[in-house]
């Protein structure tokens, strides 16, 4: 492998990858110095440089080959900080969305976590609405959302290897405790920040307490662990979220990625999940598949 190459190119499928068809492509717009092969689905391309149109050519063929594309600078790769977001990233799930219809309220909650999460609508705003919506249900509604949870493919796979490889893990959601902490348990994070209910005799006050529910506080946490662990964040962090809450984390961190991203990230933030799972992560990072702790 050529480690004084700039830049490497990580390709990932959802099958096997074709190799040929990759590389045939490459070479026609950029010259490579290297590959190496991480897994019969994932495949790094090292080159010097790529202009943006060359690389605009690239993420197209890509997309139309549901290829995932990462460009990122060679001696960078490696990160120490994780960051990740909660809701339709680590689980499939809108967890507040789903208290909020368990306690059969009838209210288009869908619509409105989803213009929040374009930044259409401010999000503290939303979640203020919508902790309100609970107000006087009964508690043990948690507990039902937590038994539906649905945790997205490669999340325990993904956490586990970082967390053997010493990376610090954090989840960082505009979500709630206790789901919060099961998911954050559950999957091994070594730290959980998230918002917390006001519960008054085992019911929603629907008032609640926000850490992650101001604008840019995912981006304030990032800041907070770099400097507590005295890293750089452009160099040391990565991250990965879906919707406009996550922007400020993605776009301040040294590989900030979006996942299954809502518009809004997926124009801001240029390496994405689309077709794979977040497994991807980890052949980002430069493991091969053989390194993944399972
Ligand atoms: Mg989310």
């Amino acid at each position: 492998m050529n480690n004084s190459s700039e830049l490497v190119c990580t390709f990932v499928t959802k099958k096997k990858i074709n190799y040929k068809k990759i590389i045939n492509f490459f070479s026609k717009i950029q010259n490579t110095n290297d590959y190496k092969i991480l897994s019969n689905r994932a495949l790094d391309l090292y080159c010097d440089d790529i202009s943006k149109k060359n690389k605009e050519r690239l993420r197209n063929f890509c997309f139309k080959n549901k290829i995932d594309i990462c460009i990122q600078f060679v001696k960078w790769r490696k990160k120490k900080i994780f960051l990740a977001d909660m809701d339709a990233t680590m689980i499939k799930d809108e967890t507040l969305d789903n208290l909020v219809k368990f306690a059969g309220i009838k209210v288009d909650i869908d619509k409105l976590s989803k213009l929040a999460m374009d930044g259409k609508i401010s999000l503290r705003d939303t979640l203020k609405f919508r902790v309100s919506y609970l107000k006087d249900k009964r508690t043990k509604l948690i507990r039902k959302v937590v038994n539906k949870i649905r945790f997205n493919e490669g999340s325990r796979v993904l956490l586990k290897t970082l967390n053997k490889n010493g990376y610090h893990t954090s989840l960082v959601t505009g979500g709630f405790q206790p789901i919060s902490t099961y998911v954050g348990k559950f999957l091994r994070f070594k730290k959980v920040i998230s918002n917390r209910f006001v519960i008054k005799n085992n019911k929603f006050t629907g008032e609640y307490i926000p850490i992650t529910g101001r604008q840019n506080s995912k981006l304030s946490y990032l800041n907070e662990i770099c400097k507590k662990k005295k890293l750089n964040k452009s160099k040391n962090a990565i991250s990965v979220g879906d919707g406009a809450n996550d922007l400020g984390m993605l776009e301040n961190s040294g590989l900030g990625i979006g996942y299954y991203p809502h518009s809004i990230v997926k124009k801001a933030v240029q390496n994405h999940i689309q077709f794979t799972d977040l497994k991807t992560i980890l052949f980002y990072l430069g493991f091969t598949e053989k390194e993944f702790s399972k």
